[in-house]
């Protein structure tokens, strides 16, 4: 560890939260969500992002967007939809520190596409951070095995498909289940003050 880094970052800097974007924060669509008209955030996700950054949290978004691969949509309009996620958590109180994410099919064989853990590996490389015990926020199985993956700690939301991926069951070891993205930060707050 580096011990110089630690202060001038203080402590607040080392805690981190991952969030998958689709059925987390906004509300998600088998039809992709294609367009910023279409990127409509669920209730009280943006006042929690809000509360996590309170609590001296930094909040990443790792996302699989095959659409851009599948030309659903373009890599201007992924923008614009991530300009109104960001400007609508500020309204709420909330900074998104970045998004990763996988513009990739299944035929690419990327690395980055959930389950595959190269979103985290990169969110660790680009914060320069051990991803071991980092919570990591999904609806789907695929994020939460990404997660599980680098060592960070699934938690799943039923919001978006997550009655789905509890229903199906196989959840990795240790998996955490909220029933959304505000009812995460609650029990991640009550939990430190505990
Ligand atoms: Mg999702
Ligand atoms: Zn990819």
């Amino acid at each position: 560890m580096d011990s110089r880094k630690d202060r001038t970052l203080g402590p607040a800097a080392r805690k981190l939260v991952i969030l998958d974007r689709d059925g987390v924060i906004n509300a998600d669509s088998d039809q992709f969500i294609k367009s910023t008209d279409e990127w409509v955030p669920l209730p009280g996700s943006l006042e929690a992002i809000g509360r996590l950054n309170q609590a001296g949290y930094r909040v990443v978004v790792a996302t699989n967007q095959s659409g851009v691969g599948r030309g659903l949509f373009d890599m201007a309009t992924l923008g614009a939809m991530h300009a109104k996620m960001s400007k609508l958590a500020a309204a709420a109180g909330g900074r998104i520190d970045a998004v990763f994410f996988c513009p990739h099919t299944s035929v690419d064989a990327c690395d980055c596409r959930k389950p595959k853990p190269g979103l985290f590996q990169e969110i660790a490389r680009r914060y320069e951070v051990d991803l071991t015990g980092v919570p990591a926020v999904g609806d789907s199985l695929r994020d939460l095995q990404a997660a599980a993956a680098v060592g960070a700690l699934p938690h799943l939301v039923l919001t978006g498909k997550g009655k789905k991926t509890l229903a199906a069951g196989n959840l990795p070891d240790g998996t955490r289940v909220h029933d959304s993205l505000a009812a995460f930060v609650n029990d991640l707050l009550a939990d430190e003050d505990a």
